[in-house]
């Protein structure tokens, strides 16, 4: 082989008849004098994600794979390793390497132009990217072995804004449907749990309404960083389990919480899979969306085309009678719709009336603040909760609920609540004396949620049966809002 030094390994990594990867071993000629040379970025899902960095050098392209892509942002290094040189006709290619196979998955191109070359040394490279996607100053330097370093050398481009730490989901008060459906969407009122990803570089990271990282919990949310690649984005949405009539099961979706070590996590969402429902989108390609109407971030979110096993983007019905869809929903025994004002911007951490959940049953989040034993058999077993919710005095008491859950939720519940135990009411009203009597009294910081037939002059819940624990909830914010 001419070249076997400089893409010997290459070809050794590769089995002609199993790859459609070009299999040319000679180095090309250099260019006539003048003639910039060329980069490549390819987009490889191969078992995880990456972005081959490829620049023209002596006839051949030299790389390096990019786990994060490359970096839009000075303040932000990544991580480039470096990797075998490739052939330029490697600079063309887009296809599936097949499973197995070395770099087994699908190979695209992601951007490609020529660039300046200002330094090139064993250790560093410096260059000026002429692409579409990535242009600038870059700098490449070596840090231990093949593992190097990318860094912008150009500030940010123009009006780039970097991906925020943190952004608080906007929430609906309960109330009626609409007067006027044109100027409101309707979507449904996904039973789950709600979830903001930030996505970057591919890679995904979910917080709940408690700022609690979900993300190892949910393997399911790696699929919308497959999707949307480089795209940095922050999303909205809700995880969600699906029962066997292909309804949201807020009772399935129990089984995935408290669950540690991803063994038991994988394990778990085999045989309980969880979709993660898409509804708005808060930032994207390095710009807030906050202030868009809601009908502009939707058209922004349907662009996105997120659609997958584990992934879906959320209806939102528009030019439609909120009372048809409310009727829909009841039908296929959905919790309830959410009505979103189309001219409204995203209010993040704010209960707007812009969004208005209107419920089809009654649900209401509770803290439990005590425990009664069952009777006869079920004595020294839970027999049932004693709920509460703030009000401006304090834990309100509204009533207990013995339904609802089975042998393991009983024994589940009883195993958190005892090491809770205190020997005084936690609630600011009074607890009818026949309960108080039998009461265990726990320390109030475990929130549920129960549904409910109505409601009694004094608050009381009428009918409550138990749904769940909801550790993604604060105790703090447990009112009748909620
Ligand atoms: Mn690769």
């Amino acid at each position: 082989m001419a070249d076997g030094g400089r893409l010997g390994a290459y070809q050794a990594k590769r089995d002609p008849a199993r790859t459609p990867e070009p299999m040319e071993t000679e180095r090309s000629r250099p260019r006539p004098d003048g003639a910039r040379p060329v980069f490549v970025i390819q987009e490889h899902h191969a078992r995880a994600l990456h972005w081959d960095f490829r620049l023209e050098h002596d006839g051949v392209l030299v790389s390096w794979a990019l786990p994060k892509g490359v970096p839009e942002d000075p303040a932000t290094n990544h991580l480039a390793v470096h990797t075998e040189d490739h052939p330029l006709e490697y600079g063309s290619f887009e296809g599936d390497i097949p499973r197995g196979e070395y770099g087994g998955g699908q190979v695209s191109l992601w951007d490609h132009g020529d660039y300046d070359l200002e330094k090139w040394t064993e250790t560093e490279v410096k260059v000026v990217l002429h692409g579409s996607k990535a242009q600038g100053r870059y700098v490449l330097f070596a840090t231990g072995g093949k593992n190097w370093m990318i860094h912008r050398m150009d500030p940010v481009r123009e009006g780039f804004q970097p991906l925020p730490e943190r952004i608080e989901p906007m929430l609906a008060v309960t109330g009626s449907l609409p007067a006027r459906d044109e100027e409101w969407a309707y979507e449904v009122k996904w039973d789950g749990i709600r979830a903001v990803a930030y996505i970057d570089g591919g890679r995904v990271r979910a917080l709940s309404r408690t700022d609690k990282d979900i993300t190892a919990k949910f393997p399911e949310l790696r699929e919308v960083g497959e999707q949307l690649g480089a795209r940095p984005a922050v999303l909205d949405g809700e995880l969600v389990a699906l029962g066997p009539d292909g309804r949201p099961s807020f009772g399935q979706l129990q089984q995935r919480l408290h669950l540690s070590g991803s063994a038991e996590i994988s394990r778990r969402a085999r045989q309980v899979p969880v979709s993660y429902v898409v509804f708005d989108v808060l930032h994207l390609d390095g710009q807030s969306l906050l202030d868009l109407s809601y009908d502009e971030r939707r058209r922004r979110l349907e662009s996105l085309g997120l659609s997958g096993p584990s992934l879906a983007t959320g209806d939102s019905f528009r030019d439609v009678s909120g009372a048809d869809v409310l009727a829909a929903a009841q039908e296929r025994g959905l919790e309830g719709i959410v009505a979103k004002r189309r001219d409204s911007p995203y209010r993040a951490g704010r209960r707007s009336g812009e969004w208005v959940k209107v419920k089809i049953f009654m649900t209401q989040e509770v803290i439990i603040g005590g425990w009664t034993e069952g009777n006869g058999e079920r004595s020294g077993e839970l027999g049932a909760l004693l709920l509460g919710i703030l009000g401006v005095d304090g834990l309100r008491y509204v009533g207990k609920v013995g339904t609802g859950f089975g042998e393991e939720a009983r024994r589940e519940l009883l195993r958190a609540l005892r090491p809770l135990a205190r020997k005084t009411s936690p609630f600011s009203s009074p607890v009818s004396p026949s309960v108080a009597k039998l009461a265990h009294f726990v320390r109030p910081v475990i929130v549920g949620e129960v549904r409910y037939s109505d409601r009694t002059a004094d608050g009381h819940l009428r009918h409550p049966s138990w749904r769940g624990l909801r550790p993604d909830k604060d105790p703090g914010e447990v009112t009748s809002e909620s």
